[in-house]
């Protein structure tokens, strides 16, 4: 068979750009719609969902066509954030809202789970079109990123103004809804949350004060937020002055309005900003100490808390804290679990550890079941042998020492 002729002119794909972006610029470079691209060239009819799941064969068209590494083409479109953003792009699993947004806990430290059918986490009802102004003056390099079709980042990581909403098709014509979109610069809470979003698609982790995390980890972390800021004040307790705090804070109306709950995927664009606005003023208020919430997950927002400052008088040493290392040993591995559910990784070092000296099928089967009850996919253990020597569960913690 004739291998796939390569495309003679095609613009690189930039970093987090959208799989539909992109074959409008290639389709550019030859005078055509992106539509007459794909059936005159790739042999494909209209698809709507490209950006979400394009279908494989197209992408091994593409890949032939441009010199572009298939799983560089899969990062272009949602499918390929599977399970990093969510964890399915199927919205009729079960529990998915609870297993999503209701296992971590920043501001409230209990709320009751919250279960709907038909969920996805970040795909809004309507599609959305916001772009960078910045980024989309440069007629050269009009690419529009992915994960702007998404109610998650307000401004644009690379100029840190606000994304602005615009109809039409960018390089083609394109007109915006604030009739002169001149750049907003965002505030700081806003363009350090949008920084961290960015860091986790493109790195896959992020830098919190306490620690690195997983990206997984984060985008959960960040949905917790959410749906907490969004929970009525009578179901709230004691924490009830945190939620309002936040919303005092960034002067917006509580729940941005809301009186019903519905979760934050279809609530209207101007409530989504709202929420992402308080979710960003949260986190800065937790770091800057002017908050201190009692959800097991808020300690990841600060900093050790400081030592070695000086008055200027003679130190008087404070007596050390006893460390509790049984109650860290805990902490360190519910947090592992979950991590877990989302990366491979760190399942198949956390079940190294479990199943350390286990050796008998039986036991291994049981403990395989035990992960499966706390929501790790068992395929992520697959290539797991427990014959192989220790993995241990972080290059830092230095926890394979001691085994
Ligand atoms: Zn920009």
């Amino acid at each position: 068979m004739k291998p796939t002729p390569r495309w003679p002119l095609h613009p690189a794909p930039r970093e987090g750009e959208a799989l539909s972006s992109w074959l409008n610029r290639v389709a550019a470079c030859y005078r055509m719609d992106m539509h007459e691209l794909l059936a005159h060239d790739l042999g494909h009819g209209q698809l709507d969902d490209l950006d979400i799941v394009p279908p494989s064969s197209l992408l091994m068209v593409l890949a032939q066509r441009s010199g572009v590494e298939l799983e560089r083409l899969r990062e272009m479109s949602l499918a390929g954030w599977v399970p990093w953003l969510l964890d399915s792009l199927d919205d009729s699993l079960p529990a998915a809202l609870e297993t999503y947004a209701f296992q971590c806990s920043v501001l409230l430290p209990k709320r009751k789970a919250r279960s709907i059918t038909r969920w996805r986490a970040w795909l809004p009802s309507q599609p959305m079109r916001r772009a960078c102004p910045l980024c989309l003056n440069d007629p050269a390099n009009q690419a529009v990123l992915l994960v702007w079709q998404l109610p998650l980042m307000l401004s644009c990581p690379q100029h840190g103004c606000w994304l602005e909403s615009y109809w039409g098709l960018p390089g083609r014509y394109l007109q915006w809804d604030n009739a002169e979109a001149a750049p907003r610069p965002a505030n700081e809470a806003i363009a350090c949350m949008d920084r961290r979003i960015w860091q986790a698609l493109t790195t896959g982790f992020v830098e919190l004060p306490r620690r690195r995390i997983h990206a997984g980890l984060w985008f959960r972390l960040l949905r917790t937020l959410l749906d907490e800021l969004n929970t009525p004040l009578s179901h709230c307790g004691s924490s009830a002055g945190c939620i309002r705090q936040v919303w005092e804070h960034c002067g917006h109306p509580l729940r941005a309005g809301q009186s019903l709950w519905r979760p934050f995927e279809v609530l209207a664009p101007a409530a989504q900003v709202q929420m992402l606005e308080a979710a960003a003023s949260a986190i800065a208020l937790i770091e800057s100490r002017a908050l201190l919430p009692r959800g097991e997950q808020a300690a990841l927002f600060l900093t050790e808390p400081p030592t070695g400052f000086t008055n200027g008088l003679p130190e008087k040493k404070p007596k050390p804290e006893p460390v509790n290392h049984w109650q860290r040993a805990v902490q360190a591995i519910k947090e592992a679990i979950i991590e877990a559910r989302h990366n491979p990784e760190t399942a198949r070092s956390l079940f190294a550890l479990a199943s350390y000296e286990r050796r008998d099928p039986e036991s291994l089967e049981r403990l395989r079941l035990t992960f499966a009850n706390e929501g790790i996919p068992l395929e992520f253990l697959s290539h797991y042998d427990p014959c192989t020597p220790f993995v241990c569960l972080s290059q830092n913690d230095g926890l394979s020492d001691k085994f």
